[in-house]
C-alpha cells in the first residue's frame, strides 16, 4: 500500500500526490477527459466500466471490464486505486459506498444520490434558499390528481435516469399528464410547469473537503432537442449582477451538501412578475458537465484538472479565463447525410484559426450521440464568434 492510501478524506489528512493511481467509475467522454488530465498531473489511472471499448478505458494505464455493482471488479478497483471519482451520476449509489468504506470517494455517495433523483434534487435547492421552477413529485394516483392546474402546460420528467430530454414528455392537458405517466410506466416523475425561458446558463464550482471552493465562469448554453449544442462564455446576454447571483447560488448549493468535487448547477433565466430577469435552478451534475468542455483550451485549468485536484486534496487556486470561448457539440448526426454516412469536413474545419477538435473515440456514430466537441478561441469575442459561425457552416451544424 502506497503513503497515499492512508489518507482518509482528500485534502482533510495528506494530499494524494501524482504517481499515485486515480481511479474512475464510468468509461464514456467524461471519464476520457478526466483520464486526460490525471495522466497529465503524473497520475495512473483506472477505469471501471462493463464496456471493452469504452472511451476512456481505451486511454486509461488500466481497463476494469466490469458491471458497476461488481464485487470483484469494485475490488479490484480498491486495489489499483488510491482515490475514486465517478464520471455519471446514474453509478449505483451504493458501489460508491463500498468504495468509500477501503478509499477516498469524491464525490460523495450520498451528494451523488441526491443528483440521481429530481424529486431529492429540487428539495435540495429548498434547503440551499435557491428557488427552482413550479413542480409536483408524482408517486402515486392521488399525487397526480393533486396536481395543480397552474403547472399545465408542462413537463413531466422521470424522477430518475433522465438525460439529454430522455425520459420527458411535455404535456399541455390532465389528460396528457395522465397518459404520459401512464406512458412512463408509472414510474416516480417530476411534474414541472413549462417556463418561458429567456436564456440558459451553468455554474461550475469546484470544492475540496476542507470546504474552499472556486468556480468557472457564468456558461451561457443553448439546448436544442433537450440536448446541449452550444456554450458560450463569456455568457454574452447576462449581466454581472446576474452572473454573480448564479455563482453566489451554485457555491449554496454545494456547501449544503458538504460537496467534495466538480459540481455543475444548470439553471433558466425567466422574467418575473416586475419584467427584471431572474435566476431558477434546473438540475445539478455531481461530475465535470458538457457545458464546461470549453474550459480545457480557454482556461489555465480545465474542470476536468479541477476534478484531480479536488479528489487528491490538492491545492484549488482560482481558474482563469484566458480566452473567450465557444463549444460546439458534435453530435452523430453529423456522420450522416440522411442515411448516408459521410465524414464530416475535419480538413476544412482545421484550417480555421483557434479550433481545438476533441473526439471521444467512439467507434460507431449514431444520431443524438455524443461524439466530440470543438472548442473555438481567438483574441475577443466576435472573432470567435465568427469562426464559430464558419466552423458550424462546415460541419452543417445550425447557426446560433
Ligand atoms: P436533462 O437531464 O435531459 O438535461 P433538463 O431538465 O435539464 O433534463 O431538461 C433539458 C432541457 O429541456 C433544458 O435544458 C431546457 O432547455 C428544457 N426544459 C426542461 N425543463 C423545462 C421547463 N420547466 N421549462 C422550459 N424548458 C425546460
Ligand atoms: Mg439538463
Amino acid at each position: 500500500m502506497s503513503e497515499a492510501r492512508k489518507t482518509a478524506l482528500p485534502g482533510v489528512e495528506r494530499a494524494i500526490l501524482p504517481g499515485a493511481t486515480l481511479g474512475v467509475m464510468g468509461g464514456g467522454q467524461l471519464g476520457r477527459m478526466f483520464v486526460h488530465a490525471a495522466q497529465s498531473l503524473g497520475y495512473r489511472t483506472a477505469v471501471l466500466d462493463p464496456d471493452a471499448a469504452s472511451p476512456a478505458g481505451l486511454v486509461s494505464h488500466h481497463h476494469i471490464h466490469a458491471d458497476y455493482l461488481d464485487a470483484d471488479g469494485l475490488g479490484r478497483l480498491v486495489t489499483l486505486a488510491d482515490a475514486i471519482t465517478t464520471e455519471f451520476e446514474n453509478v449505483p449509489a451504493a458501489a460508491l459506498q463500498i468504495l468509500a468504506d477501503q478509499r477516498p470517494v469524491a464525490p460523495a455517495a450520498a451528494a451523488v444520490a441526491i443528483c440521481q433523483d429530481r424529486a431529492e434534487e429540487k428539495a435540495h435547492f429548498g434547503h440551499a434558499g435557491v428557488p427552482c421552477a413550479p413542480c409536483a413529485v408524482i408517486r402515486s394516483e392521488a399525487d397526480l390528481a393533486g396536481v395543480a392546474d397552474a403547472l399545465l402546460p408542462g413537463i413531466l420528467k422521470t424522477a430518475r435516469l433522465g438525460y439529454d430530454g430522455k425520459g420527458q414528455a411535455g404535456v399541455a392537458t390532465r389528460a396528457e399528464l395522465a397518459a404520459a405517466w401512464l406512458g412512463m410506466k408509472h414510474v416516480p416523475c417530476v411534474m414541472e410547469k413549462r417556463l418561458p425561458l429567456e436564456l440558459e446558463l451553468s455554474v461550475i464550482v469546484a470544492r475540496r473537503a476542507d470546504g474552499q471552493a472556486v468556480n468557472f465562469p457564468v456558461q451561457q448554453n443553448l439546448h436544442r432537442d433537450g440536448i446541449l449544442a452550444v456554450t458560450q462564455v463569456p455568457a454574452p446576454d447576462v449581466s454581472v449582477e446576474l452572473a454573480q447571483q448564479a455563482i453566489t447560488r451554485a457555491h449554496a448549493i454545494a456547501t449544503e451538501l458538504g460537496y467534495v468535487g466538480v459540481l455543475c448547477v444548470e439553471f433558466f433565466v425567466v422574467r418575473d412578475a416586475a419584467g427584471a430577469l431572474a435566476l431558477v435552478a434546473n438540475e445539478m451534475a455531481p461530475r465535470p458537465h458538457n457545458s464546461g468542455h470549453y474550459t480545457i483550451d480557454a482556461c489555465d485549468q480545465s474542470q476536468f484538472e479541477l476534478q484531480v485536484r479536488t479528489m487528491a486534496g490538492l491545492p484549488l487556486t482560482t481558474p482563469r479565463l484566458h480566452s473567450p470561448a465557444v463549444m460546439l457539440n458534435l453530435l452523430g448526426d453529423l456522420w450522416f447525410d440522411g442515411s448516408v454516412e459521410r465524414t464530416p469536413a475535419w480538413e476544412e474545419l482545421l484550417k480555421l484559426p483557434g479550433v481545438h477538435l476533441h473526439l471521444y473515440g467512439k467507434t460507431s456514430a449514431r444520431p443524438g450521440r455524443k461524439m466530440g466537441h470543438l472548442n473555438v478561441t481567438g483574441t475577443n469575442a466576435a472573432s470567435v464568434r465568427a469562426t464559430a459561425l464558419q466552423a458550424c457552416a462546415l460541419l452543417g451544424l445550425a447557426p446560433y
